[in-house]
């Protein structure tokens, strides 16, 4: 089957005034969504040296003003990392590009005239909380708003259980955190629900920060913690999570939650615990405008795509990142990460530049690199074809390899220069510690 795509009409853009001096009217592209499949894609795009000359409009959109660097998030919860290294803003990240960046909330898309309904936040200087509407036409549209938690399920969750996903929910964590930390209550008894990886990272960063005063619990449903990842890895996670007392409860479903306590069931039983925190990281769905696009969904409202990532009936829409079904070569399901979606962002940006070029798209074929875990503080898993490592070692690594997929080389090299700094004063530190110490025993 060829994917050739016809050049579709140029369109007007309703968007803040297009920034290309080009003599036509631009080519719109329409980004949806500035997480690892849609600003990647859009930075992706500036790689071709003749793109920049070509009459397009890249427009990227929003709900945050930020990336989320989701595999460094839970740095945060033990001061590693600081906010602004993992969640630098749109517009330092498009600075000195042609991506014309636009927050606002999408609230739909209508695939048969190629417009965006959006919500926009009101330009600088205006008050209040009430949002522009605003309609955005492309001729060419990159889907890759992810999915949203669902915490709907349980009775409880969405008010007491803490998300973690958004700056927004560390910071909450943060302050959730500091109050229990200075309370006078002897032990802080925290429930974290999911044994995927983010469970499991989690719960070993929590104990870390808590350290002795900590009582970490791992609820899961299932047998076994960490189900689609490696034997190898699963060991460590288990040894790092051992390590840190944290108490595992397999087959365990929660059935409520309440502001001190959560209702489990367990072997036909109810168990109802105190609790002083509660961190879910279960059950994600499609966003409701992505679930009732019309075109073809799996089960799990994902879209389905083709092998080139464009929809089905609609060759110009490009759908990436955790809204979309990816399958490997066998026609299993492949669980949707931010490699898989970066990966998807590479294709997605050749397979656009090939379209306006009127060139055969590309498939895209994904290469599963490995895997990584943070295991508590400084310390890590990874396992990447016939390298395995876990403790201090593999936590230097996995840094490093996330510092080398930040967006844009000035981000990187300004969270180098902050790492290399922050190693230095430690160094100077310990120094100053180890000459005083040898003046005070030689006094004694
Ligand atoms: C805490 C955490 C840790 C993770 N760690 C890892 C890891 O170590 N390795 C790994 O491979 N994967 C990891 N993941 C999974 C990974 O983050 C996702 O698979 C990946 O981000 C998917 O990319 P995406 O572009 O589809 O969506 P996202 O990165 O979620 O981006 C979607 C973007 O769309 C925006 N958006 C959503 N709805 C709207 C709307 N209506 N209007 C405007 N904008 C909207 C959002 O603000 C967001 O910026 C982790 C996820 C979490 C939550």
């Amino acid at each position: 089957m060829d994917y050739k795509l016809e050049r579709p009409r140029p369109r007007q853009n309703f968007c803040p005034t297009p920034t290309f001096k080009g003599s036509d009217t631009p080519t719109q592209i329409c980004i949806l969504g500035g997480g690892f499949g849609g600003l990647y894609t859009a930075l992706y795009l500036q790689r071709f040296p003749w793109f920049k000359s070509q009459n397009c409009q890249i427009t990227l959109v929003d709900r945050k003003d930020h990336l989320v660097f989701t595999p460094l998030l839970y740095e945060l919860v033990t001061h590693e990392l600081q906010p602004w290294e993992i969640a630098p803003s749109f517009k330092k990240l498009t600075y000195n590009t042609t991506i014309q960046f636009c927050q606002g909330i999408v609230r739909g898309v209508d695939l048969e005239t190629r417009q965006v309904k959006v919500e926009k936040k009101p330009s600088a200087g205006r008050e209040g909380f009430e949002l522009d509407p605003l309609v955005l036409v492309y001729d060419y549209l990159v889907l890759a708003v992810g999915a949203e938690m669902r915490l709907d399920g349980i009775p409880g969750a969405t008010t007491y259980a803490h998300p973690f996903r958004t700056i927004t929910d560390a910071e909450r964590l943060e302050e959730q955190l500091r109050l229990l930390e200075t309370s006078n209550r002897p032990e802080i008894r925290v429930a974290v629900v999911g044994g995927g990886p983010s469970g499991v990272e989690l719960a070993c960063k929590l104990a870390d920060r808590l350290r002795g005063r900590g009582q970490v619990r791992l609820i899961e449903r299932g047998q076994e913690i960490l189900k689609t990842f490696s034997p190898y890895s699963r060991a460590a996670a288990y040894r790092a999570l051992k390590a840190r007392r944290v108490q595992i409860d397999f087959e365990t479903s929660v059935e409520s939650i309440e502001s001190d306590r959560i209702t489990l069931f367990r072997e036909g039983q109810m168990l109802d615990l105190p609790v002083d925190l509660v961190l879910w990281t279960v059950g994600t769905r499609s966003i409701d405008w992505v679930r009732n696009l019309p075109c073809r969904h799996n089960s799990q409202g994902q879209l389905i795509t083709l092998p080139t990532l464009q929809l089905i009936d609609y060759p110009e829409v490009f759908a990436l990142g955790d809204l979309a079904e990816i399958q490997d070569p066998r026609g299993r399901q492949i669980p949707a990460t931010a490699q898989v979606a970066y990966q998807q962002a590479d294709c997605a940006a050749l397979n656009i530049n090939r379209a306006i070029a009127g060139k055969r798209l590309r498939n895209f074929h994904y290469l599963h690199m490995g895997e990584m875990l943070t295991l508590g503080k400084g310390e890590a898993v990874v396992s990447s074809f016939a390298l395995k490592l876990e403790g201090r070692l593999a936590g230097i690594i996995r840094q490093f390899v996330y510092l080398q997929r930040l967006p844009t080389v000035r981000h990187r090299l300004q969270v180098l220069r902050h790492w290399v700094w922050q190693w230095l004063t430690g160094l100077w530190q310990q120094v100053v510690r180890l000459i005083f110490d040898r003046r005070r025993r030689r006094k004694l």
